[in-house]
């Protein structure tokens, strides 16, 4: 059984059913319970008038017997008089009273509980809307005034209706019929099942129906809604990375968002995919060109082709020199690997003095270039948590490419400075170089590329990716600036 509902339940329309079936039959538990609170007075008030209503034979009928009694004032007629107020009383489920007036003490008492104490009837009830009257001048022959409200007995509320039965100068005799007020509850419960049956079992019929439909539609707009998406992660599953959800099928706002995130995500997956194949391309090329140049050099010496002391020594230096690139090579691949694989050596950083060391690392290099170079420090001390070995390749990366890009008698600047703002540090490489198209600066930080694209000058394209990676490891951004022909400023900013 339980198996057999968990299955049921297993799907998302099933159980979008049972949860709108279950809230529906709470709600309308709750507004029938509310209803017949409400009603609670209304059926009190036609209960009376019920009991009101049938009280007139039972007084006629009590007054013929009571009449004999007068008559007879024998014990047997009295006795009988008595069995019929108990039968009557049996057969209405209800307690009767006869009380003597206007002393209100009870003479008779259907259960025989209350015989001897006083009859007192709530003035307060919101049942007692018709005042007692007096009945003095009443006579047996004449139609009594009926009487209704609320009355407290032994502890007890209950509803009563009661009528005048014998009077005699002054004094009477009063039958009081008595019903318990029930609890709310018990009375909520009596009025549901006082409702008739087929109007209820219509009802909940209609409402299941009603719900139903409801649920059939929202669950299978879900649905709709969930199908392109669970299409779309099969496809991608299956290694379509081509395949986009068609967002305009997925009507519901949370999962219109959900599949343009999907989309975005396949964007990703694919370029990522397609950033591998070019690295493994790239990196293919790179390492073929100098291979290519060292192959034929050794060869060349090897077979003899290179004769004279002067080829076989330009032999040599170009495979030296290539060797050497292909060292490089590998060199950033295996940094870009690093950075990538996070491993940070995190430790106090100073960054004047780390600038300040990087600069002068640089300067036999610019002044061969005939290019100036300046160093324009923080005020104060700058200190940061980093990797300063990664930090320093991260300069020295800028300042290499700002030399590569500036020609003889150009400058370059790098400067340190506090964002207070931003709460950051920022270094700028300035150089008077030859500049960046605005097409060009959006792609330089991908790997392997390359402005100049017969890679006639400068590395392999890595470098400013190497430089993205680590800065970005760090919770810092990358940026530049550039205008052909006037010069470019590549900015770095981390966390101070
Ligand atoms: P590489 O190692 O080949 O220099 P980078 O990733 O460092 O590769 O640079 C990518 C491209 O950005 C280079 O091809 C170069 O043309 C361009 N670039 C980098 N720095 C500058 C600069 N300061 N001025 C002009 N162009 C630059």
């Amino acid at each position: 059984m339980e198996h057999v509902l968990r299955r049921l339940l297993d799907t998302l329309q099933n159980r979008l059913l049972f949860t709108h079936m279950v809230v529906a039959l709470a709600v309308l538990c709750v507004a029938i319970l509310l209803l017949l609170a409400l009603q609670a007075p209304l059926r009190a008030e036609s209960m009376l008038q019920r009991m009101a209503e049938w009280l007139q034979p039972t007084v006629t009928l009590a007054r013929s017997n009571f009449a004999s009694l007068a008559v007879a004032t024998d014990r047997e007629s009295a006795r009988r008089f008595f069995d019929f107020l108990h039968s009557q009383a049996s057969a209405q489920n209800v307690r009767i009273l006869l009380v003597a007036q206007p002393d209100g003490r009870i003479l008779f008492d259907s259960v025989e509980q209350a015989v001897g104490l006083r009859w007192e009837p709530v003035s307060s009830s919101p049942f007692e809307r018709l005042p007692h009257r007096m009945r003095g001048g009443s006579r047996m022959g004449m139609m009594a005034e009926v009487v209704r409200g609320a009355a407290l007995l032994e502890g007890q509320d209950w509803h009563y209706v009661s009528t005048l039965l014998l009077a005699a100068n002054s004094s009477w005799i009063d039958l009081v019929v008595l019903k318990m007020q029930p609890a709310v509850l018990q009375a909520m419960v009596e009025s549901v099942l006082d409702l008739p049956g087929g109007l209820l079992a219509s009802g909940l019929a209609a409402l299941t129906l009603v719900v139903f439909v409801l649920s059939r539609w929202t669950a299978g707009a879900v649905t709709r809604s969930l199908n392109p998406l669970i299409a779309g992660t099969q496809a991608l599953a299956s290694g379509n990375l081509a395949y986009r959800v068609d967002t305009r099928h997925v009507s519901l706002a949370e999962l219109h968002v959900l599949a343009t995130r999907f989309n975005q995500m396949a964007d990703r997956v694919q370029q990522s995919q397609q950033a591998q194949r070019d690295f493994v391309a790239n990196v293919s090329h790179d390492l073929k060109t100098p291979l290519t140049s060292i192959h034929g050099y050794s060869q060349a010496l090897l077979d003899g082709t290179a004769e004279s002391t002067a080829a076989r020594q330009r032999a040599a230096l170009v495979i030296s020199q290539e060797a050497q690139r292909l060292t490089e090579r590998v060199e950033e691949l295996l940094d870009l690997a690093r950075v990538e694989n996070n491993v940070l050596q995190l430790e106090q950083v100073d960054l004047v003095q780390l600038g300040a060391e990087v600069v002068e690392s640089f300067r036999p290099q610019f002044a061969a270039a005939q290019v100036e170079l300046r160093w324009v420090p923080a005020a104060d001390l700058l200190r940061i948590r980093g990797d300063v070995a990664r930090l320093r390749r991260v300069l020295a990366n800028l300042l290499d490419n700002a030399l590569k890009h500036t020609p003889a008698a150009g400058s370059v600047t790098l400067a340190l400075q506090r964002l207070s703002a931003a709460c950051q540090v920022e270094f700028t490489v300035v150089d008077s170089g030859e500049g960046i198209s605005p097409q060009e600066c959006e792609r330089i930080w991908e790997r392997f590329y390359r402005v100049d694209r017969a890679r006639t000058r400068g590395g392999a394209g890595l470098g400013l990716a190497i430089v993205k990676e680590i800065v970005e490891a760090h919770g810092g951004t990358v940026g530049v600036e550039s205008q052909e022909g006037v010069g470019s400023t590549f900015w770095i900013r981390l966390p101070a």
